[in-house]
């Protein structure tokens, strides 16, 4: 099999960065500026096809490597030298007309997406009956979407867990190998009490597929359980029962369920549309939920939610007698860099102080842009002399951490801080209003200074 050159008309960033050489017979695109992106492998013999699936795919944030033929996938695979995240096969290829690439890639625990122009009933039972993640047909306006939509999913799942609950091996062993072949983090349970048990250990897990009859307790009163401490926008649940009574689905739902499958006409198929329906909601829930507390440009959370969670903090801090400590980081002469270099760059600018501020922070601090070029912190139980150096570090760390641009020039930041404890205020706003005063004080004795009470 001839190996055919890198194809210079695909979109090679990479290349043209220096990156490390392509296996050979394969284009290889990359997506654009993003270092430890995952590799897909593409195997697709249409150059139309091929060329406008990596294109979506690289834009998406993923590295593709593409090759056209099942022998040329196989030799990129014995190169070694690559690890792929997931693959995506033309389910009919000059040297593999009916889906034979699909077998050897499983084989090798390489998830699978088939893209297929036909979809007779041999074909999807061989798609399925090979444990692909989904198969997607070509004629459907919207499959190249939902081929990186649905890849986009699978490296999510890489950090989702889900709970398998069934009292039967067989079954409990068959959903979790299914959710494992779409690269969700899977956990079992034999019953409720059991699962009850892992939520303890995992409060993370999103979402609980479960039988309904098994010992200890049951599926409606696991789901009760779970409902008692997480909403159906936290935690989705999906019952599952080969019961006949045909009452058991609304139960399930009644309880609490978001969903409910049978056991009797289980499909793959069906069984990853309800899970993958489940996750979705719950990450659209996400998303809208973030919209509503962070700030766009910068990803911390906003003035809004900084005054509502603040409030809450101070009450906390004044019942159980511990410090609430207020940083006002205010950024100088900023408007100096706008008029400088561009609102671009101010931009970036304000995106490179924030995350020198969100990575030296504690996950228990509250750290939000309240302003234009203003942000603020509140820190949990730290003395006075504590934040004292927090702040001089912190400080520091953005005065000796200019902002580089692609041009080779440097930009110099600096920042004025001005720190009020919750021991000098009665209020959040009054403190807020202290450190707002003594970063006028830092200011005005000549910036990029700290000043505390
Ligand atoms: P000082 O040291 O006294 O704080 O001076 P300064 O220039 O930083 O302060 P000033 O309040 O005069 O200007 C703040 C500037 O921040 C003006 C405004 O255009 C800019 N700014 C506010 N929000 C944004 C934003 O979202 N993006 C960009 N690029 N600039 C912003
Ligand atoms: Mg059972
Ligand atoms: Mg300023």
């Amino acid at each position: 099999m001839p190996i055919t050159e890198v194809d210079p008309s695909f979109p090679l960033a990479d290349r043209r960065r220096g990156a490390a050489p392509t296996p050979p017979g394969s284009h290889q695109a990359a997506n654009h500026g993003v270092t430890d992106a995952k590799q897909i492998l593409l195997v697709e013999d249409s150059k139309v096809v091929g060329t406008l699936l990596g294109n979506k795919l690289c834009q998406a944030g993923f590295k593709v490597v593409w090759v056209e033929s099942m022998a040329k996938a196989m030799a990129v695979l014995d190169l070694g030298r690559t690890d792929f995240f997931c693959a995506v096969l033309d389910f009919s290829l000059p040297d593999a007309p009916d889906g034979e690439i699909i077998p050897r890639l499983v084989a090798r625990d390489i998830p699978s997406l088939v893209f297929t122009g036909n979809l007779s009933n041999t074909v999807r039972e061989l798609a399925w009956g090979n444990n692909v993640v989904d198969y997607v047909l070509k004629d459907n306006p919207f499959a190249y979407d939902y081929i990186v939509a649905t890849v986009r999913r699978l490296e999510r799942n890489l950090t989702t867990k889900v709970l398998v609950v069934d009292d039967s091996t067989f079954s409990r062993q068959m959903m979790a190998d299914l959710l494992r072949v779409q690269l969700l983090m899977v956990y079992t349970a034999g019953n409720g009490r059991e699962a009850m048990a892992v939520l303890d250990e995992h409060p993370d897990i999103k979402l609980v597929i479960t039988d309904f009859h098994m010992p200890e307790m049951d599926g409606f009163k696991l789901t009760q359980s779970i409902r008692q401490r997480a909403s159906r926008e936290e935690v989705a649940i999906v019952g599952i029962s080969s019961d006949t009574d045909r009452t058991m689905a609304a139960r399930f739902i009644k309880y609490g369920a978001n969903d409910f499958i049978i056991k009797q006409s289980f499909l793959a198929e069906e069984f990853y549309s309800r899970v993958n329906q489940c996750l979705d909601d719950l990450e659209n829930i996400r998303r809208l939920r973030d919209a509503a507390v962070r700030d766009f440009l910068t990803g911390l959370y906003n003035r809004r939610y900084f005054f509502d969670f603040g409030h809450k903090l101070f009450a906390n801090a004044a019942r159980k007698n511990i410090t609430l400590t207020c940083a006002m980081i205010d950024i100088d002469y900023f408007k100096r860099v706008n008029d400088t270099y561009g609102h671009d760059v101010g931009d970036v600018a304000l995106r490179h102080i924030a995350d020198i501020l969100a990575h030296r922070l504690r996950e228990s601090d509250l750290v939000a842009r309240i302003g234009g070029e203003e942000f603020c912190v509140l820190a949990v139980n730290v003395d006075a002399a504590s934040v004292r150096t927090l702040c001089e570090e912190l400080r520091q760390r953005v005065a000796d951490s200019p902002l580089k641009l692609c041009e080779g020039q440097s930009v110099p930041l600096t920042v004025s801080i001005g720190v009020a404890v919750s021991g000098d205020a009665f209020s959040l706003e009054e403190m807020v209003k202290r450190a707002d005063e003594r970063l006028y004080r830092a200011k005005q004795s000549g910036r990029n200074r700290v000043v505390c009470s």
